[in-house]
């Protein structure tokens, strides 16, 4: 038992050796990754319950590295926020989803939100509104194309700061989702302030449902705190059609998730959802 002990640990060591590369490796070429266009968005299609009509996409970065391959953002949002790249990145983000939407508008796609994921860090460190403005005007698009989607951390740190930020978003006519709703460290008086159009139920609650009654409740809980609210509520992680019928009968206005679909590339969303044909 000792002798394999000590095989384990070196193995850990290796383990955060290779790590702790992969790391650096990470670091040093995401410095590059914007100026040679690596980055990619996906599109994940969210599903009106009551119609079953596409009104919406939310957009999800995706690293096209040149030797290790496609590199989902678990493996380098962390990293952008420590190092601050994730402004610049994430200014990216904004513009590039906005070009994209009004590509789609052009080839005839229904009208349709896209939403975009904010880190803390764009609040705090640039003037935000600018950003998304300029992005919307240089596409010729109205602000209602855009949602933006915030944790509840996000609304949290420096609150006010990020208060006035938001309102100032939503008087262009943006909505607002708070994001993983459910798992951050917050207090609900804030969803007072907000005043979020969306709440999206982090999928950690959805799995289990509706086999987990503890779940099913948590969940059957938070739609029915969003409709008092005036909220729309939105599944994240739908897998399964007991899923479905169970949001369905609970009053869930969206959902997302594979049952619907993955996350895919622009030209397949497009081809997926709505190219009005022959037209
Ligand atoms: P998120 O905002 O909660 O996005 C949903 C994640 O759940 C996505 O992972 C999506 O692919 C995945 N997902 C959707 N439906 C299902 C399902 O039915 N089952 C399972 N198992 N997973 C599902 P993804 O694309 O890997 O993104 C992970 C996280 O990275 C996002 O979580 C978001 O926090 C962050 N992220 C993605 N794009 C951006 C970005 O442009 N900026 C920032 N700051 N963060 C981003
Ligand atoms: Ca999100
Ligand atoms: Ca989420
Ligand atoms: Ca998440």
């Amino acid at each position: 038992a000792k002798s394999s002990g000590r095989n384990s640990y070196k193995f850990y060591t290796a383990d955060l050796n290779a790590r702790a590369r992969e790391i650096l490796a990470i670091e040093s070429q995401l410095r590059f990754a914007l100026e040679r266009d690596e980055f990619v968005l996906h599109y994940q299609p969210l599903v009106d319950m009551l119609t079953g009509r596409v009104v919406g996409a939310e957009a999800l970065i995706r690293w096209q590295h040149p030797n290790l391959g496609l590199i989902g953002p678990a493996g380098f949002i962390q990293v952008a926020e420590e190092r601050g790249f994730i402004v610049q990145i994430g200014n990216w983000v904004i513009r590039e989803a906005c070009r994209q939407l009004a590509e789609w508008l052009a080839r005839g796609l229904p009208k349709m939100t896209v939403s975009v994921n904010l880190s803390a860090l764009q609040f705090r460190q640039q003037d935000l509104t600018a950003v998304i403005e300029d992005a919307l005007t240089e596409y010729g698009l109205s602000g209602d194309c855009l949602d933006v989607e915030v944790t509840e951390t996000v609304v949290m740190e420096d609150a006010e700061a990020t208060l006035a930020a938001i309102e100032r978003i939503k008087a262009m006519g943006l909505s607002l989702s708070i994001d993983d709703f459910g798992t951050g460290y917050s207090s609900l008086s804030y969803l007072k302030r907000f005043k979020a159009d969306k709440l999206k139920i982090d999928r950690s609650f959805v799995r289990d449902i509706p086999g987990d009654s503890d779940d099913a409740a948590i969940t059957r809980a938070i739609i029915n705190m969003a409709k008092y609210l005036n909220m729309q509520v939105v599944a994240e992680g739908v897998e399964t059609r007991e899923q479905w019928d169970f949001l369905a009968g609970e009053g869930c206005d969206l959902v997302q998730g594979y049952l619907v679909a993955k996350p895919m590339p622009a030209a397949e969303f497009a081809t997926r959802y709505g190219e009005t044909p022959g037209v």
